[in-house]
């Protein structure tokens, strides 16, 4: 009897997946991030460089590599970004390292980025790239659970708020869009996009040995 594993579905060799998870600051993204990676261990996170200060409980190498502005354009000049942006006031970058070997052996990498970094990754990744925006039920809610998190000051906060209309902006640059009013449901709908994407049968690249097979 097989073993379903959703990484590899009917176990054919296939294309890996970039995953990208955006939405407004507070929209519950990074939540759904975090149980992603613990429920499919096949699926690796891409660690972003960052400007910004860390904050109480972040890691250096594990929520970001964290660097000064001078290494920052280093790393620019450099060409070590697959893409970069401006996020309030800061420099957001994700690194090339090895994205596109992963892809090429079928590993699905997550993104957690926002909407100018996904414009950017679409232009370079096409057809390889999956894109998800996270609405907040309201703007309310959002401001609640910005302020419930209480990890930036009211003044950030407020600069957050007023981002968050923008973002919502560019709801059309993607390719499907959730409303998170309940993190559990919100979170098996991107499972659910996830699994379905993985048999899509463009990615399906080892299929064909199964399919001739099927017709000798
Ligand atoms: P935070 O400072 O709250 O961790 O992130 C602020 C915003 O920057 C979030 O919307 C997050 O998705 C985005 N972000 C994080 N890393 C990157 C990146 O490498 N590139 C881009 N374009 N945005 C990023």
């Amino acid at each position: 009897m097989s073993v379903y594993n959703p990484a590899d579905p009917h176990g054919f060799k296939r294309r890996g997946v970039l995953f990208v998870l955006s939405s407004p600051s507070g929209a519950g993204k990074s939540t759904i991030a975090r149980k992603l990676l613990a429920a499919e261990t096949e699926l690796h996170m891409s660690v972003s460089y960052t400007t910004r200060p860390m904050r109480p409980g972040e890691v250096d190498g594990v929520d970001y590599h964290f660097v000064d502005l001078e290494r920052f354009r280093e790393m620019v000049a450099n060409h070590e970004f697959l893409e970069w942006a401006h996020v309030f006031d800061h420099r957001y970058g994700t690194p090339k390292s090895q994205v596109w070997s992963e892809l090429g052996k079928g590993r699905d990498i997550l993104f957690d980025i926002d909407w100018q970094g996904a414009q950017q990754l679409h232009q370079l990744a096409g057809g390889d790239i999956v894109r998800i925006f996270i609405l907040p039920p309201s703007m309310e809610i959002l401001r609640e659970r910005l302020e419930r998190r209480a990890t930036d000051s009211m003044a950030v906060i407020d600069a957050r708020m007023a981002r968050a209309a923008n973002e919502v902006s560019h709801w059309d640059g993607y390719d499907y869009v959730l409303v998170n009013d309940d993190v559990e449901e919100c979170f098996a709908c991107v499972k659910t996009i996830l699994a379905a994407e993985r048999l899509k049968r463009s990615r399906q690249t080892g299929i064909i040995g199964f399919i001739r097979k099927l017709l000798r």
